[in-house]
């Protein structure tokens, strides 16, 4: 029912009874009450209280501002063509106001302080992270009771210069070494939901992806472990979606998405769009592709 026709029914009510109590006392008090109940109630829509009486009652709408940082990475994996993807995929929630920058650097401005999350979607592979006065600003901005999100090789940003890193991130990548397995051969594999009462993952289903099974993520920060795949190297499973918690800040991280195909898997995008929102401070909204049947 809209606001209006809420109104005009509150009035037919309200005439409908005045009319068969008219000539006794109780019609002068009837009278009385329901003008005063279309006043509250004039009063309160104007307010914009009155959402449970209409239809549109959804919640107010929150919004989340994100900074997408990208710009540098391995070779092997080309930012200016997944970048936009992971944009367009976190847009899909209109809540979320993506900004995308194509410089780490900017780590080091205090305009990170405006965002609710940032994405962490580069690695510095032939070059310095984010200098020292970068690192602070993000720490603090986390520890502070704001969101990160890591992607797919993001695990690796820093490598060999922050230990601290490894914390902010829940898991953070070996590095290079004998004996050390990046990750399964690129092809498809099943990823479970190894949590499914965690409102980002509830109601989804396991579901195929295309991508790299990443066995590099080390550290022993706690973590919640809300996806996860088995390896058909070694037959173990790994983490593929995880939150954690750094101070009073959340993180989200997810080492799928290598590329573009892996990026385009509805529940890659799922995994992406809900725990961003998470970790922005927002509830997860479940696509309606992805939608639980109702019970
Ligand atoms: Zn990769």
């Amino acid at each position: 029912m809209s606001y209006m026709s809420y109104m005009s029914y509150m009035s037919y009510m309200g005439e409908n009874l005045a009319r068969h109590a008219q000539g006794n006392w109780w019609s002068k008090q009837l009278q009385k009450r329901l003008a005063l109940m279309l006043a509250v109630l004039v009063v309160a829509c104007g307010g914009g209280l009155c959402a449970a009486a209409a239809d549109t009652a959804a919640p107010a709408a929150e919004k989340a501002r994100v900074l997408l940082v990208t710009g540098a990475d391995y070779p092997g994996h080309l930012w200016r063509q997944t970048a936009p993807v992971l944009a367009e995929v976190l847009r899909k929630d209109p809540r979320l106001e993506v900004v995308t920058v194509e410089d780490p650097a900017f780590l080091d401005s205090p305009a990170i302080n405006k965002y609710d999350l940032i994405i962490l979607h580069f690695q510095n592979w032939q070059q310095p992270g984010p200098g020292e006065h970068a690192r602070e600003n993000l720490r603090q901005f986390v520890e502070g009771g704001k969101g990160v999100a890591l992607v797919h090789f993001a695990c690796g940003a820093w490598f060999g210069e922050w230990p601290e890193f490894s914390k902010i991130a829940g898991r953070a990548w070996a590095g290079p070494g004998p004996g050390v397995r990046q990750h399964d051969p690129f092809a498809s594999f099943r990823v479970e939901i190894a949590r499914p009462d965690d409102p980002i993952v509830r109601g989804m289903t396991d579901f195929d992806t295309p991508d790299e099974l990443y066995t590099c993520l080390v550290g022993d920060h706690p973590i919640e472990v809300l996806a996860q795949a088995k390896s058909k190297v070694d037959g173990k499973y790994y983490p593929m979606a995880f939150v954690s918690h750094y101070g009073k800040g959340r993180t989200f991280h997810c080492p799928l998405g290598h590329d573009v195909k892996a990026l385009s898997v509805p529940g890659v995008q799922e995994l992406y769009r809900r725990g961003c929102a998470w970790a922005a401070g927002l509830t997860p909204i479940a696509a309606q592709s992805t939608q639980p049947a109702a019970k």
